[in-house]
């Protein structure tokens, strides 16, 4: 769980290198732009906003937590759902729109 300035512990940074070697097999993906395999996990999540009928903003906004990757030589980044992982629990969306683990 992120600390209280939204930053990822410790702790989070260790279950998403467990999490992506589990994922890879260990081993590094090419970035799909460059083929680079320099990437950096940004330490604050971000979200994906979700409309189910019309676009709102304000209260009611549903959103998916994103743990972003940065692929540091082009700057292309990768979004990962946060709660796969296990750095936050699962939405009321994630429910709504399910998934198979
Ligand atoms: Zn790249």
């Amino acid at each position: 769980m992120p600390d209280s300035k939204g930053r990822l512990t410790q702790d989070d940074f260790n279950k998403v290198k467990l999490w992506f070697d589990e994922k890879t097999e260990g081993r590094l993906s090419n970035c799909p732009m460059c083929k680079a395999t320099q990437w950096a996990t940004i330490d604050l999540l971000g979200e994906i906003r979700i409309s189910t009928k019309d676009f709102v903003i304000g209260p009611g906004v549903k959103a998916l937590p994103v743990l972003s990757l940065l692929c540091k030589k082009c700057g292309y980044m990768a979004f990962f759902n946060a709660a796969y992982i296990g750095i936050v629990g699962p939405t009321l969306v994630e429910e709504e729109i399910g998934h198979d683990k």
